[in-house]
């Protein structure tokens, strides 16, 4: 398995460390010598399991700021400390350290905690002792491995299925789900920041004789062509929208109604003026209607009402004779 194991602390302490993860020696190790490199650095780096100092004075407070971001709260923390319990003892005698360090990490909220004293050469269960630390150690990793493991798998499950939630398998536009997520958002967008919003409703005109003369996959073909001529043709940031068979919706942020109505016609023209390319020997020439509105103050936050007012725009196109652009009235 491919991991990446991030240590932070001394020399000593990776020191220590390198010396009992023998299982692991084909992961990554790194040395921060300041905690406050620490955040930071994991941002950058990502590794799937952090192992700090318990007795180092900031590890809790990194493990805190970890754990509280969510970019990086799954992550597996382990606090691990090498301080000989002998010199604790001699601190506070009577005192169950063990204990007492392993409630604090994990009320910092760290994954797991884990005790490495020195081999103790003078008693009969030194080496025992010495070799179940460092299997507890390795064991409590691959444990922490396995769990970050689910989780990026999960992650990528998760982006495969809203990329599938929300695209268009015929024209690879964004699909209605999309828009019906995205419309709200823009106009809340546009309303903090005092900007304008205009929406777009395109139509392809009599798009049932394309299917009726030449059959349903040269009709394929053309909304296939005809999205990614529109996608070529916009700025980055307006998507359009699949939003039914025929119909395609571009939000155009940022944007006044004048200038939406130039898009506009700019667009129908581009489609009317070069056929489109179905295979060598057929080039269909097709023709847009296209509605234009501009949200208001009084529009809701959803957008029903600023599509609604394009959708109308849309039939006057159509009533007018189609392979033309129409747009609100400009407000006094
Ligand atoms: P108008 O100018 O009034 O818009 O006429 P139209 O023929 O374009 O409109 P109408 O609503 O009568 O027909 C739309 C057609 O679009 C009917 C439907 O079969 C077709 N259509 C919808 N989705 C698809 C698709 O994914 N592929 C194909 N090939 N055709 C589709
Ligand atoms: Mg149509
Ligand atoms: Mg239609």
């Amino acid at each position: 398995m491919n991991t990446s194991i991030l240590i932070v602390g001394s020399v000593e302490f990776y020191a220590t460390l390198l010396d009992r993860l023998h299982d692991l020696a084909t992961s990554g190790f790194e040395v921060i010598r300041s905690a406050n490199e620490v955040i930071s650095s994991i941002q950058a780096k990502k590794p799937d399991v952090v192992i700090l100092p318990a007795n180092q004075a900031n590890s809790l407070e990194v493990c805190r700021l970890l754990k509280q971001n969510s970019n990086l709260a799954w992550i597996y923390c382990i606090l691990v400390s090498d301080q000989p319990i002998n010199a604790l003892e001699e601190i506070l005698p009577g005192w169950n350290w063990e204990s007492g360090l392993r409630a604090a990490a994990l009320k910092a909220g760290a994954d797991a905690c884990c005790w490495l004293s020195p081999k103790q050469t003078n008693c009969r269960f030194g080496e025992a002792e010495w070799k179940l630390q460092n299997l507890l150690l390795n064991s409590q990793i691959q444990a922490g491995v396995r769990q970050v493991q689910i989780y990026r798998n999960l992650m990528q499950s998760n982006d495969y299925l809203s990329t599938i939630a929300l695209a268009d398998p015929l024209t690879e536009l964004n699909n209605r789900r999309a828009l019906d997520w995205e419309l709200p958002r823009q106009i809340e967008n546009a309303r903090a920041r005092s900007t304008p919003l205009s929406l777009l409703i395109l139509d392809v005109d009599y798009f049932k004789s394309v299917n009726d003369t030449h059959g349903h996959l040269v009709g394929d073909r053309v909304l296939q062509l005809l999205s990614a001529r529109l996608r070529y043709n916009l700025r980055f940031q307006d998507n359009p929208f699949r939003y039914g068979g025929e119909e395609i919706v571009i939000i155009l942020s940022n944007t006044k109604l004048q200038e939406a109505t130039l898009v506009a016609q700019r667009l129908n023209s581009l489609i009317a003026d070069q056929p489109f390319m179905i295979d060598k020997n057929l080039a269909l020439r097709i023709t847009v209607s296209i509605g234009v509105a501009t949200l208001k103050s009084d529009d809701d936050e959803q957008g029903i009402s600023l599509l609604d007012r394009a959708d109308q725009n849309l039939l006057k196109a159509k009533g007018d004779g189609r392979n033309r652009v129409i747009s609100q009235e400009e407000e006094d």
